[in-house]
């Protein structure tokens, strides 16, 4: 009951923000901001969803190739939900949980900063952790060097392939220029 309540307010909020609706009001701010998810890491941009620049398949994120041991932050508020070891895969990652749905993965990293335990609330731009060349990476050792990361939303790797080209070179607390739905 209570949770349906909840629904329909949100849905009512939500047609009515996007209608413009309310005696007077100023526009509605947009439900998501273009921008509003920052990177973590800064470097040169090796492997996007889906392809590595080009190449293989079953890729769920984006690789940023960087500096050993340079900070890699949090892309948005939230609460560590998992910090992991994946000797084959993903090396030593940690999930952050946002807002409506949506997290980020954080992988290959060579440690993680003292704070960071399951519960621990970062701020968008926070330091989290180091990149490193952790678990499975090409080539291997410290030339593979690199951030692997992922904007998952109720578990699943997004697409979201327009916000970076291959070879481009971004810089951590920079704009992601995408709009991810709900996180503004
Ligand atoms: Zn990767």
């Amino acid at each position: 009951m209570r949770r349906t309540f909840l629904r329909v307010l949100m849905i009512a909020a939500l047609v009515a923000g996007g209608l413009g609706l309310g005696a007077g009001a100023a526009p509605a701010p947009a439900l998501a901001a273009y921008g509003a998810v920052k990177w973590p890491a800064t470097g040169v941009i090796t492997g996007k969803v889906d392809d590595r620049c080009p190449g293989y398949d079953n890729h769920d994120g984006y690789d940023i190739a960087g500096n050993y041991r340079s900070v890699i932050s949090a892309a948005y508020a939230g609460s560590v939900s998992y910090i992991g070891w994946d000797a084959g895969g993903y090396g030593n990652f940690a999930i952050i949980t946002h807002t409506n749905g949506w997290s980020t993965l954080y992988g290959h990293l060579d440690g993680f900063v003292s704070r960071m335990r399951v519960g621990e609330y970062f701020n968008r731009g926070d330091g989290i952790g180091y990149m490193g060349y952790t678990g499975g990476v090409s080539p291997p050792g410290i030339g593979g060097t690199h951030l692997h990361f992922e904007m998952l939303r109720y578990d699943s790797p997004q697409v979201w392939n327009s916000a970076g080209t291959c070879g481009q070179s971004v810089s951590r607390g920079n704009s992601i220029p995408f709009d991810f739905a709900g996180l503004n």
